[in-house]
């Protein structure tokens, strides 16, 4: 079934992980997909895989720390398929790992940057543009911390768990005017986010941290994504939902 048929939706992030789930998984479901990442290689290897498929796509460029950039994102999209009705404001980073008394102060900088003004320059682009197309629907990609602590990624907590408080006003703000808005919080996900950063000894600690004895896939956390833009959800907004193998169940 095509759940997202003659949408335009826009992946931030969408070059790697789990926003190149996303994007591969909105392609199927008849999304014309504006892959967005700052990584060019990366996003232009997964422009290629939805353009295979006979799906309809374009890469943008974009750093999404950058206002400028997420308002380039929305017209590009308006030109290229004549609205926006979806986004994921998915882009994200891990930072450095330190306590809080050392936390380095441009890992700080950029983290927010990245991971929480990202997200408000994306809504604050997207939302007009949705408005104009007759209505939509956002994802932001939060965390399970976005919920709880996590020892020596304040930045990252932080940012995450103020994602939750934007989408919650985005959604009070827009919902009436046909905007859902709603966040995700994955638990640990077997992405290059986890994998380049961590030694396998770790990763098999935090598994282990997840009641279902795992870390989680992008896969997994794509068909929760594609279910909350679609018109399934239309009821739901303003909501956190967690994907978590019961992480947060502790
Ligand atoms: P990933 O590293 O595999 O992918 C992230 C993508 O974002 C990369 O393609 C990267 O190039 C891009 N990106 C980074 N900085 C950017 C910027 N300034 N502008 C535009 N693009 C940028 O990571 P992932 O695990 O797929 O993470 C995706 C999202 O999910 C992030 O917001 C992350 O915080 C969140 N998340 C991940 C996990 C996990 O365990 N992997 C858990 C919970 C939440």
């Amino acid at each position: 079934m095509e759940l997202l048929k003659n949408k335009t939706a826009i992946i931030t992030g969408a070059g790697s992980g789990i926003g190149e789930s996303i994007a591969l998984l909105f392609a199927e479901n008849g999304a014309k997909v504006v892959v967005t990442d700052i990584d060019e290689d990366g996003g232009n290897r997964v422009l290629k895989a939805i353009l295979k498929t006979g799906a309809e796509a374009i890469f943008v460029k974009s750093n999404t720390a950058s206002f400028e950039d997420n308002q380039r994102v929305v017209t590009e999209a308006q030109r290229a398929f004549g609205g926006v009705h979806i986004a994921v404001n998915n882009a994200g980073i891990g930072g450095a790992q330190a306590p809080i008394g050392e936390y380095p102060l441009e890992s700080w900088d950029k983290v927010i940057g990245v991971n929480l003004s990202g997200v408000f320059y994306g809504m604050r682009s997207q939302i007009p543009a949705m408005l104009e197309a007759g209505g939509g629907a956002i994802i932001n990609m939060a965390s399970i911390l976005g919920q709880v602590g996590f020892d020596y990624s304040c930045a990252y907590v932080a940012a995450k768990h103020a994602v939750v408080g934007l989408t919650k006003n985005a959604a009070l703000e827009y919902s009436a005017k046909g905007i859902r808005v709603n966040a995700v919080g994955p638990g640990f996900i077997n992405t290059p986010l986890l994998s380049n950063n961590l030694p396998q000894e770790q990763l098999d600690q935090i598994a282990a941290l997840h009641p279902i004895g795992r870390l989680g896939k992008p896969e997994e956390v794509a068909e929760l994504v594609l279910w909350l833009a679609s018109e399934k959800a239309s009821f739901v907004c303003g909501s956190y939902y967690a994907i978590d193998g019961g992480y947060l169940a502790r």
